[in-house]
């Protein structure tokens, strides 16, 4: 009976939040309440139907605009999957929560292991594209290839699950390597763009500690956002049910986003609430953002994106970065890169005309392991990475591309200048 007029106060709560503003979220709720078994769960508050079209570029890490969402509200992104061992741990976890996530799917991943894409699905996860090979020169490759590899991204997930429109038309570029012309082509086609508003570097070689750190850290500065981790990597797998659980402690709730249908059609908004620092009459929106978000005033907030995550190769995968390369990589005498320099904060502010900010200098993913601190909390351990890469005759080629990959690494990352298309004004990112 508590339960029932407690639920009876919060919907009158909401009804009542609802008639007080013009843009009332539509979407149900589904509360930890309706978690079956997990009744501390975090639970996923409500459901966004966004549509593509309406916002094609979103995530303040590059763009102007990001999901409508309201202070305290969380949306959760996972890349490169699916890799079944940590990857299914991650679905677990996110089902021991009753959270819903979006996941953005390698096409050869898709390919490797069809089933891991469809356990998304069925799990009723958002599922989208991001690219068929993982390149992370998207920025820089001809538009032709681009487009190819989004192309053929889109039908390896579309063949994985068997149903065209169990694939959203969402889309991230690996590394967050944008460029005007893939964003055109993926408008073009109506698929939305993700960035993202923080990171967590879980790609990086830090402690499953360190990952929880910094989501929770990153996330107070902003307060909401999209949050991108991978679900490829153990330390991740490791560092996620702390972050959930913190996450219901401190009263942040998970948004789900869907695309809108003819059926299902989008959670009414307005515009303003498409930013995340919406213009006031302080902030003249010709001058935002001034700073672009990547770049932060300490190190130990580094939001690199996510340059060093999985790479494809000669037709092969070249995993994450980590947590299975460096040892392997130091084992067969390839040095690591250099530790990244920290672009400096440049005076010069964008041109408002520009809606999306420059790729960050590639500079800046040049990663070098901090001093190896004492292992911390759950940190993943070389044994535990090691259960990441996956067994047999594909073993045997990954251990060769991890060298293969290091090479390249070095002939990618210039460590010289921002790369900036054609057309849009360099940004505040100096690494020079
Ligand atoms: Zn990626």
């Amino acid at each position: 009976m508590i339960g029932n007029v407690r639920v009876g106060v919060r919907t009158r709560q909401w009804a009542g939040l609802c008639l007080g503003v013009l843009t009332c979220i539509t979407a149900q709720t589904a509360s930890a309440a309706d978690c079956p078994g997990h009744p501390d769960a975090l639970g996923t508050s409500r459901t966004l139907v966004v549509d593509p079209r309406e916002h094609p570029r979103i995530g303040t890490m590059q763009y102007s605009e990001t999901l409508p969402l309201e202070d305290h509200e969380v949306v959760l992104t996972f890349d490169d999957g699916p890799l079944p061992h940590n990857s299914n741990q991650v679905l677990d976890i996110l089902a021991s929560q009753c959270v819903k996530a979006t996941f953005f799917t390698i096409g050869r991943m898709a390919q490797a292991y069809p089933e891991g894409v469809r356990k998304l699905r069925d799990a009723g996860h958002s599922i989208g594209a991001h690219t068929q090979n993982h390149p992370l020169s998207m920025n820089r490759m001809p538009v032709e290839r681009a487009r190819q590899e989004i192309d053929d991204g889109i039908a390896s997930v579309k063949a994985a699950l068997g149903d065209d429109a169990a694939l959203a038309p969402f889309f991230r570029i690996p590394g967050l390597s944008r460029a005007e012309g893939v964003e055109d082509y993926l408008a073009s086609q109506g698929i939305q763009t993700w960035s993202s508003d923080f990171l967590a570097d879980d790609w990086r070689h830090i402690s499953s500690s360190r990952v929880y750190d910094l989501a929770m850290k990153r996330l107070e500065e902003k307060g909401r956002g999209i949050l991108l981790l991978h679900d490829i990597q153990a330390r991740t797998v490791a560092a996620l049910p702390r972050i959930l659980h913190e996450l219901k402690a401190r009263g942040y709730r998970i948004v789900h986003v869907v695309p809108a249908t003819s059926e299902q059609p989008a959670t009414p908004t307005e515009p303003q609430q498409w930013q995340l620092h919406p213009p006031s009459e302080t902030v003249a929106i010709s001058h935002w953002p001034k700073i672009p978000n990547f770049v932060f005033a300490a190190a130990d907030t580094l939001p690199a994106p996510s340059l060093s995550d999985s790479d494809w190769h000669d037709g092969q995968l070249v995993p994450p970065a980590e947590p299975f390369d460096r040892a392997g990589r130091v084992a067969r005498g390839v040095p690591l890169p250099r530790e990244a320099p920290w672009p400096r904060q440049s005076p010069h502010a964008l041109d408002g005309a520009a809606i999306a900010l420059p790729v960050p200098a590639q500079s800046i993913f040049e990663i070098q392991e901090k001093p190896r601190a004492a292992p911390q909390g759950l940190a993943p351990s070389s044994h535990h990475a090691e259960q990441t890469v996956p067994t047999g005759r594909e073993t045997d080629g990954l251990a060769r591309l991890i060298s293969a990959d290091a090479g390249d690494s070095r002939r990618m990352i210039p460590g010289s200048l921002p790369l900036v298309e054609p057309g849009l004004q360099r940004g505040p990112v100096e690494a020079r």
